[in-house]
């Protein structure tokens, strides 16, 4: 098997034809056409075996993933998702492997018609590196320094699901029988994460700030707070939350999980209040549930309300790879 056996492999699942790709794989580098009046929106994300997947994830989850994580990138951005590029660094060239990897990867590729259109492969540790390249019209992009004081702070889906599936994984004992339905639901969304493209569109003419939640969701309120120079407030109850998550865990690591954890690639997004009848109508419309759990402040930083609308002391700022 070398590398252009393998090469071969990948270019069986290359996901969407599309029309805009002048030149694909095979060439040193691609070609795309870009539509008049819009702009790139590019991202790159890696996942590295042992750090962003635990060793034993199915290799289809893994190809799946990998792409999933850029298209939720993408959608944080409002972009919509075009094409794609995989660097991929192998132990051993595994046929089987690879064709498991790209199937899960073309799947996902299909179902937003994107297309692959290069990359690279190579000998080492298991990593995938996947350049997603979206389009948005000149000047639409969601950035999240756009929040404005007074604004609310909404979010997509459950939070805290994905780290749950995580504490699942790390603290399943192999020889304990098959996972029940809920540790089940946790552990899917841990590896097939479902990025929130249409909602990130729709979202464009409607929301001032947006991010995906990637590092966990006081993190990534914290990067908006801080390129926004303004703080947010939110509600430890209003933290939305699946019936998966509380059958699984108590209260307090859930709470934990819902705050701290990472990989629900979910959006968070402040928008003016007097826009948020109209986004939950349009948001209810794509079959996406969305909840406000805080606003936009003026004093500098994340603060966590419980119950009684005390302010909690949070140090932990999430995962970061380098502490
Ligand atoms: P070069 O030597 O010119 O850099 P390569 O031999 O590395 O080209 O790759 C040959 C072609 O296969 C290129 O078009 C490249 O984009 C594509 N390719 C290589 N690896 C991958 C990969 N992992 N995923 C998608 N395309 C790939
Ligand atoms: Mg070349």
């Amino acid at each position: 098997m070398s590398e252009f056996d393998l090469i071969d492999i990948i270019r069986r699942h290359v996901g969407a034809a599309r029309s805009d790709v002048r030149t694909g794989i095979g060439d040193d580098a691609a070609v795309v056409s870009v539509p008049p009046d819009h702009e790139l929106v590019i991202c790159t994300d890696t996942l590295v075996a042992g750090v962003h997947f635990p060793d034993s994830t199915d290799p289809a989850d893994i190809g799946w993933k990998a792409l999933a994580v850029n298209l939720s990138d993408l959608a944080a951005m409002g972009a919509l998702p075009a094409w794609a590029t995989l660097a991929l660094t192998l132990p051993e060239p595994d046929a089987r492997f690879v064709e498991r990897l790209m199937q899960g990867f073309a799947q996902l590729a299909n179902e937003h018609q994107m297309a692959l259109i290069g990359g690279d492969t190579t000998r080492g540790p298991l990593t995938l590196s996947v350049t997603a390249h979206g389009i948005v019209s000149t000047g639409q992009a969601l950035r999240r320094s756009d929040a404005k004081h007074g604004e609310v702070v909404f979010v997509t889906g459950t939070i805290g699901d994905a780290a749950g599936g995580l504490r699942i994984l790390q603290s399943a004992n192999p020889n304990a029988g098959n996972p029940g339905p809920d540790e089940q639901v946790l552990v899917a969304r841990l590896n097939r994460p479902q990025a929130r493209v249409a909602a990130g569109i729709a979202l464009r003419d409607l929301a001032s700030a947006c991010i995906d939640i990637s590092d966990g969701l006081l993190a990534d309120l914290g990067h908006v707070a801080t390129s926004s120079k303004l703080g947010i407030e939110i509600g430890e109850d209003c933290l939305p939350m699946s019936s998966a998550l509380q059958n699984c865990f108590d209260a307090e690591t859930c709470r934990d999980l819902q705050l701290f954890g990472g990989d629900d690639y979910e959006l968070a997004f402040t928008i003016a209040e007097a826009r948020a009848d109209s986004m939950r109508a349009t948001m209810e419309k794509l079959g996406c549930r969305v909840s406000r759990i805080g606003r936009v402040i003026e004093e500098p930083g994340i603060h966590v309300l419980d119950r009684d609308g005390r302010r909690r002391e949070t140090s932990s700022k999430g995962w970061d790879h380098f502490r």
